[in-house]
């Protein structure tokens, strides 16, 4: 099947669809200028996630964490992408009923999408692990300029941490048990830009297709569970989902 067949099949499929479901990995985040992990140009490549990306290591050298996220900084910059703008919009028109992400860097949300379950949390709140106190990003606007590593101004800690589920902590369990609902009750499930290899978020897709969901996947490359989905999009989620909000439309509109 050529790639305009699959994205018309993709379209039908959402289209006709009562209660859609889509789940995000850091490829739907490509575009928008935010590296991977895995995959071509992934971070893994340069860093040792062990080191940089474990609570086990925050614990031992938050510096390690900091120059990771330093790298990352685009986060708090970035701009959602047409593939966030498109997902927005399928839920707009009702057909899209949660977004689930693992991302942490809130493009869903700046793009207009209301109901989103962040699996591992997000960079837009930190704790003090010391003394609990609570911040916002914007009140270490300046350490990230200058690469500096946030401390506690409460108690003098280096122990400042991101809401960010880091490898070794639990996901939240309120937000993973939603999905899990979501999963459950979704006639389609949109997988974009996830390599799927990530645990216990990588179950979702399985569980949606075990309650009878039908299956799609935009992503560049294959993924280890190509064999669940329906329809297989090999791509960029930015091109390939307006493609597909647009064919969507336009059944919308002649039915
Ligand atoms: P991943 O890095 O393991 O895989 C990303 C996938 O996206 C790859 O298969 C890649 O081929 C694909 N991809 C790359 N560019 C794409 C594009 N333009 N369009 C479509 N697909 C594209 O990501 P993951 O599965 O989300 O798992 C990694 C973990 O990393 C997650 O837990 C997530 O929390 C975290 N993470 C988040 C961000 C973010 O917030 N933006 C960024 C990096 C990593
Ligand atoms: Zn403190």
């Amino acid at each position: 099947m050529i790639e305009r067949d699959r994205i018309e099949e993709a379209g039908w499929i959402i289209a006709n669809a009562k209660y859609g479901v889509v789940f995000t990995g850091a490829g739907i985040s490509a575009e928008s200028g935010i590296p991977t992990f895995r995959g071509e140009d992934g971070l893994w490549k340069k860093y040792d996630p062990e080191e940089v990306a474990s609570i086990w290591g925050f614990r031992r050298n938050p510096r390690a964490f900091w120059e990771f996220s330093f790298e990352l900084r685009n986060k708090l910059f970035a701009e959602p992408n047409p593939a966030h703008y498109a997902i927005a919009e399928l839920e707009r028109m009702g057909i899209v009923k949660a977004v689930i992400t693992q991302n942490v860097d809130t493009l869903h949300q700046r793009a207009g999408s209301r109901r989103v379950l962040e699996l591992h949390g997000s960079m837009t709140k930190l704790d003090c692990l010391d003394c609990r106190k609570e911040y916002d990003w914007s009140d270490f606007v300046e350490n990230f300029e200058r690469r500096e590593v946030p401390r506690c101004k409460a108690c003098g800690s280096w122990y400042v941490k991101p809401r960010v589920v880091l490898f070794g902590e639990p996901l939240p369990m309120d937000v993973l048990e939603q999905a899990v609902e979501e999963a459950r009750s979704a006639d389609v499930f949109i997988v974009v830009g996830s390599s799927l290899v990530v645990y216990p978020a990588a179950e979702l897709p399985y569980i949606a297709k075990s309650c009878g969901a039908k299956m799609i996947l935009v992503n560049a490359e294959p993924t280890v569970a190509d064999h669940i989905f329906d329809v297989r999009i090999y791509g960029r989620a930015g091109e390939i989902l307006p493609r597909i909000v647009e064919v969507v439309k336009s059944l919308k509109q002649n039915s």
